[in-house]
């Protein structure tokens, strides 16, 4: 192997580590966000973080107990503590939240 060509090999195989490590970083450091109460769907939804703090007289159809845990939408385990919702793509809920598309999860 020439020396050029060798040079050339060991500068591809560590551009290539480098992606590696890179793509590594990005994937431990690209967890989801909580939604926060003041983001703009969030508002238009109703969503609450504590779901027990909802404004009854603008959400009547809210009742004690419903949450995203027991929510037909919740992409999560009921048992952990947030997940994905698809109607806050790229951010993760809070089990104990609740927000006005809440629909009852299949038992
Ligand atoms: S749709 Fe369901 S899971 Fe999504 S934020 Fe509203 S209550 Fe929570």
């Amino acid at each position: 192997m020439s020396s050029s060509r060798r040079s050339f090999v060991i500068h591809s195989l560590s551009a290539t580590g480098a992606l590696v490590v890179s793509g590594l970083a990005l994937s431990q450091t690209a967890a989801p966000a909580l939604v926060k109460d003041t983001d703009a769907n969030a508002v238009a939804l109703g969503y609450k973080t504590d779901g027990s703090k909802t404004d009854v007289k603008k959400y009547p159809k809210y009742a004690a107990g419903q949450n995203c845990a027991n929510c037909a939408l919740y992409q999560a385990k009921a048992s952990d503590a947030t997940g994905p919702c698809p109607l806050f793509a790229g951010k993760v809920v809070a089990a104990k939240a609740w927000c006005s598309a809440w629909a009852k999860k299949a038992a």
